[in-house]
Formats: C-alpha cells, structure tokens, sequence
C-alpha cells in the first residue's frame, strides 16, 4: 500500500510549536499553531516583532533581542 497522505487535519489542534515562553501577565504558556509559527519567527529573526496573544487575551511582543535587565 502506497498512500500519500498529504491532507492536513483541519483541526489541527497537536499541530502547535511551543515557544517555550511565557505569558508576561498571567504566566501561561503560550503556544503557537504551525501554520504561523514559521511566519512569526520569520518576522522575529528579520529583526521585526511579532505580536502574540495568550488564550486570555494578553498581547505579547516578541522581539529577537530580548532586552536585559541590568541587576
Ligand atoms: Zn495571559
């Protein structure tokens, strides 16, 4: 048997990167489906910001350079 299985599943729900990063103000993870992941860390790595929400409606920038915080 030889089927190509190239339909994407429209749910989609696994298909999400974690970002390994967290909301800035309720602290939940934040995850992002594949079909823009690429595309926000595209934007990201050009030097650009992207904007993320949390699911509780918390908006992030992500930036490349995160600036440091001088302790
Ligand atoms: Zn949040």
């Amino acid at each position: 048997m030889d089927i190509k299985n190239s339909k994407k599943n429209s749910k989609g729900s696994k298909d999400v990167v974690d970002l390994e990063l967290k909301c800035i103000v309720c602290r939940t993870q934040l995850y992002l489906p594949v079909s823009v992941a690429g595309q926000v860390i595209a934007t990201v790595q050009s030097g650009g910001v992207a904007v993320l929400l949390c699911p509780y409606g918390h908006v992030q920038y992500l930036r490349r350079e995160q600036q440091m915080y001088d302790c």
